[in-house]
Order: structure tokens, then sequence, then C-alpha cells
């Protein structure tokens, strides 16, 4: 069995970490690219959304790579997410894919049936140590965030323009090298150390601004065109709103603090939005008051086209602008975004952001 996954940024890292660790056959699928997008385009239903087409390239890509077995997420709540896996299912039969396909619907939504096929797709590895590859591999995203915190914050301040994604794409190189979790950590020890030392410019006052979206167009730089990059070029410190550490200690953690945590953190949404419509648009909300909290000098929502859940928090955020004068700018992506558009809009805003964070200071 060799199995494959949908590309969704860094969240290769952990899964072949993990997959590593449980000694299973794995294709990482390449990154996001023209070709991925064209060919679910191509494949999958017009009204599709985003992801679901980026996700069918992926399948194909990996297929022509050796995959035989696909991991999917399943879901289940109020977005076209819940029907995801069945569609990408039925779509992938339809083109005649003779793989097999293996929908894990969240842990908390059936813990028995999530470890059984986990442990089908290990070779039925022991509890124990698929527990433990567990904890590694959620220990890998945990420091793969971090890192980026640390990228994040660093692009802004850097002395010479460039140092911390020259870095960062070393990195990326290099840790399709290594194999399991223990070396992938060591890794990311070794680059987290080496971004952190990069000069800064001692004058460097960045304006910050916080993303708030869809998990999936946020954490996947394909999709949002490199927007945290774009940003840091334009000299800021970009913050997000929802990260995958976040995503797996939602679905996953039984942590009571983390979800004492995550309850008080929604609950900031409430006088605009008290309950879960779908996808992450209460935490877009949530995040998009927590930002203003947090002092941020404004809010960018990516929106996926079609994102229905998104399409709601889009209408939300003015009145929260408002409130709180906060500024704020939603920017929708789709296959047909064009990149000189987006980096007008993005350098607008900032230019506001800059002028009024002048004007205070
Ligand atoms: S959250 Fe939005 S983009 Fe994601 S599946 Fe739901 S509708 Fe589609």
């Amino acid at each position: 069995m060799v199995i494959t996954f949908p590309h969704m940024g860094r969240v290769y890292i952990s899964v072949k970490a993990l997959f590593d660790d449980l000694n299973v056959k794995l294709v990482v699928p390449p990154p996001v690219s023209k070709n991925t997008l064209e060919l679910g385009t191509r494949l999958a239903p017009e009204m599709a959304c985003l992801p679901l087409k980026i996700n069918i390239g992926n399948y194909i890509e990996s297929i022509k790579r050796g995959a035989d077995t696909i991991i999917l997420t399943g879901s289940c709540g109020p977005c076209r997410f819940g029907y995801y896996g069945v569609v990408q299912k039925e779509i992938l039969k339809d083109l005649g894919y003779d793989v097999n396909i293996v929908i894990l619907d969240a842990p908390n939504t059936g813990f028995k049936a999530f470890i059984d096929k986990i442990r089908m797709i290990s070779g039925y590895s022991s509890l124990s140590s698929l527990m433990r590859a567990f904890r590694a591999a959620f220990k890998v995203t945990v420091e793969v965030d971090e890192l980026m915190d640390i990228v994040l914050r660093k692009r802004p301040r850097e002395k010479h323009k460039g140092e911390t994604d020259r870095l960062l794409s070393r990195f990326e190189h290099d840790v399709l090298k290594v194999h399991g979790s223990t070396e992938t950590l060591e890794l990311v020890a070794i680059y987290k150390d080496k971004i952190s030392v990069i000069a800064e410019d001692e004058k460097a006052d960045p304006v910050r601004i916080g993303l708030v979206g869809e998990i999936y167009t946020l954490i996947e730089p394909y999709v949002n065109l490199n927007v945290e990059k774009k940003l840091g070029s334009l000299g800021v410190e970009v913050h997000r709103g929802i990260t995958l550490t976040d995503w797996i200690k939602t679905h996953l953690s039984m942590d009571m603090k983390y979800k004492r945590a995550r309850r008080n953190a929604l609950d900031k949404a409430k006088p605009y939005l008290g309950r879960c419509i779908g996808g992450h648009a209460w935490e877009t909300i949530a995040a998009t008051v927590g930002f203003n909290e947090k002092g941020m000098d404004g809010v960018i929502q990516i929106l996926p086209f079609g994102c229905m859940p998104e399409i709601v928090a889009e209408s939300i955020i003015p009145t929260i602008s408002r409130d709180l004068s906060l500024p704020a700018m939603t920017v929708t992506v789709d296959e047909l975004t064009g990149e000189a558009g987006y980096m007008t809009r993005l350098e607008a805003f900032v230019d506001l952001l800059s002028q009024k964070k002048g004007m205070v200071s």
C-alpha cells in the first residue's frame, strides 16, 4: 500500500513524519501548482469549492507518482465540507482511478472507527505505537507552526531583504530528505535557531495585520497567492487567525484547558455570531474581534470563492470594523484571481494602515 493525502500548506511535514514512524509507504503530493489547479478545475464540478478542486489535482498528481491509497478527511456539518470525502471519492471513481479511498472522519465523531482505519492503513500497528507516532506528529505540527511564527515576525524586520525566505525554502527542501519525527524535529530546531538570529533593522516598526478565513485558504500559500510572504515584503508583521495546531487541538484534543480557552475565544464573536455555521466562519468572526483586542492595525479576510460560511462572515466584518474602528478588508480568491490586482489591493490597504499608524504614533 502506498498512501497519499491532500496537500495543504505544511501539513505534509507532520503527515510524512507520522507515516515514516509507522513504516508506511507514502507519496508526498507535490506542492500545489498551476498544473494541480488546472487538473482540479477541469475534473471537478464547476461550482465546487476551490479546496476541493485542488485536492482532486493533488490526488491525480500523486497517483501518477505511484500512490494507490488516498486518505481524505471526512466531516459532517452545515457547509459543503460535510460531503467532501464522498464527492471526491465519486469523482475519482467516475474518472476510472483504481485506488483505495479511506475517509477519516474526525475522531470526536467516532474514536474507535478513526483508530481502526489508521490501524488498517498502518498494517495493524499496536495501539501504543500508534499513539506514540500521533503524539510525535503533533509535536512536529506545533514546532513547524512556531517556526512559521518566527518567520512571520522576522520578515518585516530583516536587515537584508529575502534572507528569511531563503532559509525557509532551504528548510522546505531539506525536510523532505529527513525520515521520521525525531529527525524532522531536529531539523525544525536547527532552522528555528537560524531564522531567529537573522539580523534585524533596529528602526523597523511594522504594521501588524491579522489574517482570518477558512483554514485551507489561510494555510495553503498557492491558494492565497502567498499572502503572508507578500505582506511580509510590504513590511507587515502577519498574525494568523487559525493554524494547523489549532485545528488538530480542536478536533483531537481532550485537554479541558484548551477547550475552555477555545470557548472563551469563540465567545468574543457572540455579539455578531453565536454559533457554528460551517467552515470556519465562527472562528473568523471571533479572531477578528480578538485581533482588535491584541492591538492589530488591521484585519484581512481571505475568502475562497463560493464559500458559504465565509460569505456570511464577510457580511458581518464591516459591522465589527465600524464598531471597533478596526480597518478590515476581504479578498476573494479563485482560479481566476490575478496576481497584479491582488497585490495592488494589499499595497493600498497596507498604505492606509501605515498612514493611520503614523498619525497615531
Ligand atoms: S468552508 Fe467553505 S471552502 Fe471549505 S468546504 Fe465549506 S464551503 Fe467549501
